[in-house]
């Protein structure tokens, strides 16, 4: 099968032919049909997700769609020809965090698709069945390769934040291959939303494609919230894509009574502050937010599959071409999410 394969941590991945995986025990073998192309892939060939030599080579991509099309020992033939998902992280099943339901917070994490095993940049791809999250039938396969991270992450945002009908919502890097997804699952919760960036062509698709209120956050001490939210209206709710010391402490000042930030980045280094006073008489809560659950990943599609949210893939490649989206992606080109399309 053909492959884009890494030979070191932080190397371009190179296509290749490598033998067909075989599924093992509790396994399943996907026929990948597309997979998805974001800022966290390449954070992940960078080696920020963990950069240990005996993982080499490795087969990168994380956010992919395919058919499951053989299965190992103990895993239902009947889930022969399902269409699945990726779940992002290894967790383990069996801790009391996988016991609840919340994945994302497993105590025996094994490492993530694409870093400690291979991913999606490949015709074939093995993955834990219980990794293999069941979607509906009838999506296309590149813009549903945007349901396991850039749709799932905003609903576990949603369900962190506790966003509920009539509240508003300010996105920071609101033009990002999340934040056009999450602009819109904040919306399909029933939120007014604002968008925030500082990209003019993003703003505009945001506000004449997507049709949310936008601002430029340039300069965050120049922010206009929308007329319709009223005189004196705060953001109920801030979530920050962009993570640099001013936005951050821009949200957590920007948020009303009961207000909550939520978190997103994971830069080292970055820091703010936020006075108690503040925190106990406004009630403000600061929230981290990390990846989703297996029963978001599922919400995700459904939001989907019911046009609640409308997938954006900016620019979908054949093996060959995921470089040049890579390369988009540095330059900041990219809208929305791009697609690797077997
Ligand atoms: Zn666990």
């Amino acid at each position: 099968m053909r492959a884009l394969v890494l030979h070191e941590w932080g190397a371009a991945p190179a296509l290749e032919d490598v033998a067909d995986p075989v599924p093992g025990d509790g396994e399943v073998l996907v026929e990948v049909r597309a997979c998805g192309v974001g800022l966290t892939v390449l954070n992940c060939i960078r080696g920020d997700l963990g950069a240990d030599p005996a993982n080499l080579p490795r087969i990168p991509g994380h956010e992919y769609v395919g058919t499951i099309s053989a299965v190992g020992p103990g895993v239902d033939r009947a889930r022969l020809g399902e269409t699945v998902a990726a779940y992002f992280y290894l967790f383990c099943g069996d801790c009391r965090h996988c016991l609840a339901g919340t994945e994302d917070l497993c105590d025996n994490l094994a490492g993530f698709v694409g870093v400690d095993r291979d991913g999606g940049y490949a015709e074939r791809v093995v993955l834990p069945a219980r990794n293999a999250v069941s979607l509906p039938p009838g999506l296309d396969p590149a813009l549903a390769s945007t349901i396991p991270d850039a749709i799932a992450t905003p609903v576990h945002v949603a369900h962190r934040a506790g966003i509920q009908p009539g509240q508003r919502v300010a996105v920071v890097a609101a033009g990002g291959g999340v934040g056009i997804h999450m602009v819109q699952v904040a919306r399909a919760f029933g939120a007014h939303v604002l968008g925030l960036d500082i990209d003019g062509d993003k703003l505009l698709y945001l506000s004449e494609e997507v049709g949310v209120d936008t601002a430029n956050s340039a300069d965050f001490d120049a922010i206009e919230l929308p007329g319709a939210w009223g005189e004196g209206a705060h953001p109920d709710v801030v979530i920050d894509f962009l993570g640099s010391a001013q936005s951050l402490a821009w949200g957590a000042d920007a948020v009303g009574l009961g207000g909550r930030l939520v978190v997103l980045t994971t830069f080292p280094g970055v820091d703010f502050t936020v006075s108690p006073r503040t925190l106990v008489f406004r009630e403000t809560s600061i929230l981290g937010s990390r990846y989703a659950t297996r029963s978001e990943l599922s919400l995700a599609a459904e939001l989907v599959r019911s046009g609640r949210v409308r997938p954006v893939v900016g620019r979908q490649e054949d093996a060959a071409g995921v470089l040049a989206i890579h390369d988009d992606l540095l330059h900041g080109r990219l809208l929305g999410r791009g697609a690797l399309v077997w």
